[in-house]
């Protein structure tokens, strides 16, 4: 059974929301140094930092229902999933620089769907985030509320890398969160106008069967990460009071994408993304 094939078996969860294999980790990673750092594997590389949002490749396509979708004017098999068009960038692990601030978009996917280690891409055992982040967290939602975040786990043997490493954690301290159940919920991705095809800044939008889901919204975006959603938590600041990631729960797979148009229509009223957005 080839890779894609596991994934597509994984991605029909059961009725009780369960995933219906445990997906594959990718190949262990070799771990790369840079100054002395370790360098995650989710962490993008110079050679791979692209604008996603500004490939000449794509536009916006008019539907007969009057709707307007994202789409690559030759998109890919697997540029579509769960449900939603993804950026492209190329997979140059090592090459050039780490840009230690952005996350690779196939990466991060890859680890997120397979529960993995952000850092050495093994088996993620917990889910790590800065103090100042979880103190938003209260201060916006209140304690209980439901958790969003597209940093994957780390592993036990990771984590005191990735809190020395990361200068916030480092300076203002971290949490570990334990989780009763967690669910692929949602992407991290821009969200193109659909007059203008202009991309506002960076959002989590919701995927098919996760709540405030939008069917419109959705097709109007380029994931660049896949979001988590953490239920019913607690936080520890000792990790061995922490048992694990929590049980994983699945959405219902996503529905089929409607038929393309005509290719009269596609050529005549297509939208093309107008200019490049900057920060990305
Ligand atoms: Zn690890």
């Amino acid at each position: 059974m080839s890779r894609s094939d596991r994934r597509r078996r994984q991605n029909r969860a059961d009725r009780a929301g369960r995933p219906a294999a445990p997906p594959p980790l990718p190949q262990a990673a070799e771990p790369l140094v840079y100054r002395g750092m370790t360098v995650p594997y989710v962490t993008a590389y110079s050679a791979e930092v692209s604008e996603a949002t500004s490939d000449p490749d794509l536009v916006l396509r008019p539907y007969p229902d009057g709707s307007r979708r994202l789409v690559f004017l030759n998109e890919r098999p697997g540029e579509r999933d769960h449900g939603v068009l993804w950026g492209r960038m190329r997979s140059a692990r090592g090459e050039g620089v780490p840009a230690f601030a952005s996350l690779h978009t196939g990466r991060q996917k890859e680890i997120v769907e397979a529960a993995g280690c952000q850092i050495c891409a093994g088996p993620g055992e917990l889910w790590l985030t800065p103090a100042t982040v979880w103190k938003e967290y209260l201060a916006v939602r209140g304690a209980g509320a439901p958790f969003e975040t597209s940093d994957p786990p780390v592993c036990r043997t990771c984590l005191p890398t990735a809190t020395s490493q990361c200068p916030n954690m480092r300076g203002h301290g971290w949490v570990v969160l334990a989780a009763k159940t967690w669910t692929i919920t949602g992407v991290r991705g821009y969200v193109a106008d659909p007059e203008r095809g202009l991309f506002g800044d960076d959002t989590n939008v919701a995927l098919p069967g996760a709540r405030n889901h939008d069917p419109a919204k959705l097709a109007l975006t380029l994931a660049k990460g896949l979001v988590v959603t953490l239920n019913s938590i607690t936080a520890h600041t000792d990790p061995a009071r922490v048992r694990g990631l929590g049980q994983r729960r699945e959405l219902p797979p996503p529905p089929a994408p409607p038929p393309p148009p005509a290719p009269s229509v596609v050529t005549a009223y297509v939208v093309r993304i107008p200019n490049p957005r900057t920060g990305d």
